[in-house]
């Protein structure tokens, strides 16, 4: 335990230096781009020029975007919280993805119980979603199944959310560094999608936990508290 809590302390540090090149990137690039942008709208501008400056926007925007995920990562995530309608949410999510799995050969098995209704931030949890069905989405480049689960756990007085793929599943040491910031197995990947995820859970009062075996596939679950005053029957 005394490991994992150095672990934790210095996955925090890394954070906040993280943070602090991520906010003063933030400001010089923003001077490139629109400098760049200036100079790309030049009507005298040869064409290999044209090609050259599009290349360095494509990149600023590359280091734009990361910059913007660590900074969100990285800020504190106090969530507001109201009671909201968990299964809503994930529909919304799943269809806001269709489109991209759609194109991409995914099928889509969804099971959503109406009337979860949970103390959340709904933005924040919509967010968990759509990052938890890239990472299945990603997991699945020749297409495959996708599952989403919500339904109630009426003992332990939680709802649970499933997201499952028949992907490619990880290797046990991926596993246990899934949810570490900046740990990646992508060329394009930031690592901090399931970091993300676990902050945004753990500040809800859940749990998160992750099956995962090789070449058939991940499946993570969500356990969230439900809010015991507005239940589903009343
Ligand atoms: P990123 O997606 O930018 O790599 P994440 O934090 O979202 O960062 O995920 C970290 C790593 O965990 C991924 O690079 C990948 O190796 C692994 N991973 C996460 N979700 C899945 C999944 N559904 N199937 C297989 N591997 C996964
Ligand atoms: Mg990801």
């Amino acid at each position: 335990m005394e490991g994992e809590m150095r672990r934790r302390e210095q996955l925090a540090a890394l954070g906040e230096a993280a943070a602090v090149i991520a906010h003063e990137i933030r400001n010089p690039l923003g001077i490139i781009k629109t400098s760049s942008q200036l100079v790309a709208q030049r009507s005298y501008l040869a064409q290999p020029d044209e090609r050259l400056l599009g290349f360095v926007l494509d990149e600023v925007n590359r280091i734009d975007r990361l910059v913007t995920e660590v900074l969100d990562y990285v800020r504190p995530n106090r969530p507001t919280m109201r009671a909201v309608a968990l299964d809503e949410i994930v529909n919304k999510a799943v269809d806001f993805m269709a489109p991209e799995l759609d194109k991409r050969g995914i099928a889509r098995d969804i099971a959503v119980t109406n009337g979860l209704v949970v103390e959340a931030d709904a933005d924040q949890i919509h967010q968990v979603i759509i990052n938890l069905v890239l990472n299945a989405m990603e997991a699945m480049a020749d297409g495959g199944r996708l599952t989403v689960k919500a339904e109630a756990d009426e003992e332990a007085a939680e709802a649970v959310l499933t997201i499952a793929d028949s992907g490619t599943g990880m290797e046990p040491d991926v596993v246990h560094r899934m949810f570490d910031p900046f740990f990646t197995t992508k060329t394009k990947g930031t690592g901090l999608g399931l970091a993300k995820v676990l902050s945004v859970v753990e500040h809800h009062g859940g749990a998160i936990t992750c099956t995962s075996a090789l070449e058939s596939g991940t499946s993570i679950v969500i356990r969230l508290p439900l809010n015991q005053k507005k239940s589903a029957n009343d």
